[in-house]
């Protein structure tokens, strides 16, 4: 079987082929750089990484292009309530964002920032005009006119064969229900942030940015277009639209949107105190590697519902796997091999591919390791896992955190530059307890714990068991439970 992804555009759910061969060319909308990011925001990057790293595991290259949107309405309003110029206010949110999506597990694509690409942004609305597409206004800002495309709609599904010629809007996020005009290029406004260019002073609409980069990264046709469930209208409509007017060419072949998650049961917003940065759920004490793995857990066209009990959840199902990798790589096994170990890995693999091949079924994908470890521990109580399972049975939670990025234990770090920053920041009150706690028992690496353990096993080889004690007393007061059996010592942490 090979990957069958839903595509937005037909509605329906296709085989993916990229246009060139092995090579996949994705873009995804990136984040408006005005504000911390939120964990519907990083619903949506995850499950974009997820796709980005499965493609890659299924043997693809893989071109990921990001923009960020560091000038748009509100960021110019902004700016100007705090006196700063759009780059310094923006740099801020910025780099917090890449921060961010570091610290839950998101490998970096090509970032493609709007302020930096201006002039061909004129240029693209310059060549709309000659066409006919677009058309200029008395104040200097430019429109596309929308009744000059007739599929206008085709991604949403909306019919606007009823609109109005002409009728126009100039505001980045418009009301849902009205087709209008909009705006590819806006005058500029006393007191705000413009450019100067080809087509006059101004700046760039946000749907313009978009077209223009990901075109000029991508190539005028490129396989996969992404973002949350909200930037299907008017977002990419409008990009649509604009690149297709421009090219005569189709703009992209999969349309990959995520769906927005609620917050234990209903939308998130800050009136109703449910609205969570993901700095927020860290201060309270939640691991990055919990958070991912939750925000992981359901296919990303399912409703998510973050809830706390999820949180707690997903920190014990990563422990699992984590401590049933250290069983496997520490423990003392019998030699040779057990054939339903090896059939057991091989089903492993095969029913995860399966899954994350039928759209990205990560739900199915996490069952199918925990079938995997819960046969596997049963087998390891009663001396039916040897020597040469273990290699097979790595690979599968190799495998598994190709994709999933779960595994590795780092939590403890970058728990810490989290409570730093909120120190720097003046939010010491937000640092929870739990999060001083994670820190603290975070601080041990996994191989720094090897180290203990292995100095522990070294000092009872020689009957120094003060050491071994004293190395075990060390390790508690970590936070790190070691229990010492027949087969030799094994961890976990508290
Ligand atoms: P923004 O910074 O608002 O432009 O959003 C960045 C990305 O996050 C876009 O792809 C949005 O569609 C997505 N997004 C925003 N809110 C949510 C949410 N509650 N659930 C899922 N995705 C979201
Ligand atoms: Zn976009």
């Amino acid at each position: 079987m090979a990957l069958r992804l839903f595509n937005t555009m037909s509605s329906r759910i296709e085989d993916f082929r990229p246009l060139r061969d092995r090579e996949v060319r994705m873009y995804a909308c990136g984040p408006t750089v005005y504000d911390y990011g939120h964990i519907g925001n990083f619903r949506t990057f995850v499950a974009v990484d997820l796709l980005r790293r499965f493609f890659r595991q299924s043997g693809y290259t893989v071109r990921h292009v990001m923009n960020i949107t560091d000038v748009d309405d509100k960021i110019i309003r902004n700016a100007a309530r705090d006196g700063v110029s759009v780059q310094q206010y923006t740099a801020k949110y910025e780099k917090a964002f890449l921060e961010d999506a570091a610290m839950i597990g998101i490998e970096e694509p090509t970032l493609v920032r709007a302020t930096e690409h201006i002039p061909e942004m004129a240029d693209f609305v310059a060549k709309l005009v000659e066409k006919g597409f677009a058309y200029r206004t008395d104040d200097g800002s430019y429109y596309f006119r929308i009744a000059k495309f007739p599929q206008y709609g085709k991604l949403s599904k909306r019919d606007f064969s009823g609109m109005l010629d002409g009728a126009r809007v100039d505001v980045d996020e418009y009301d849902k229900d009205s087709a209008r005009d909009f705006a590819l290029w806006k005058a500029p406004k006393p007191g705000e942030a413009s450019w100067e260019s080809a087509i006059g002073p101004g700046r760039p609409g946000w749907h313009l940015e978009c077209s223009v980069m990901s075109m000029r990264e991508l190539g005028e046709t490129f396989d996969l277009h992404a973002g949350g469930e909200d930037l299907v209208f008017p977002h990419h409509e409008n990009e649509i639209a604009q690149s297709e007017s421009f090219t005569g060419q189709p703009f992209v072949h999969f349309w990959f949107h995520a769906r927005f998650l609620l917050v234990e049961g209903e939308k998130m917003s800050k009136s109703l105190g449910n609205f969570f940065t993901l700095r927020d759920l860290v201060l309270k004490g939640h691991k990055p590697s919990s958070i991912r793995y939750l925000l992981a857990s359901v296919p990303y066209r399912n409703q998510l519902n973050f809830t706390f009990d999820g949180l707690k959840q997903a920190a014990v199902s990563v422990e699992r796997l984590r401590n049933f990798r250290l069983r496997l790589s520490s423990g003392n096994f019998p030699p040779g091999a057990n054939s339903e170990m090896q059939t057991l890995a091989a089903q492993a693999v095969e029913r995860m591919t399966a899954a994350l091949d039928d759209d990205l079924n990560t739900a199915q994908a996490q069952a199918a390791i925990f079938e995997m470890v819960r046969q596997a521990n049963a087998a390891f109580d009663t001396g039916g896992v040897k020597q040469d399972d273990v290699p097979p049975l790595l690979a599968v939670l190799t495998r598994f955190d190709e994709v999933f990025a779960v595994l590795e234990d780092d939590d403890g770090p970058k728990m810490k530059r989290v409570c730093d920053w909120a120190a720097t920041e003046g939010r010491d009150k937000d640092i929870s307890d739990e999060l001083r706690e994670a820190i603290q028992s975070g601080q041990l690496s996994d191989a720094d714990i090897e180290k203990k353990i292995a100095a522990m096993k070294a000092a009872r080889a020689s009957r120094d068991f003060k050491t071994s004690d004293a190395l075990r007393a060390e390790l508690a007061e970590a936070g790190i439970l070691v229990e010492i059996t027949k087969d030799g010592i094994r961890w976990r942490r508290k």
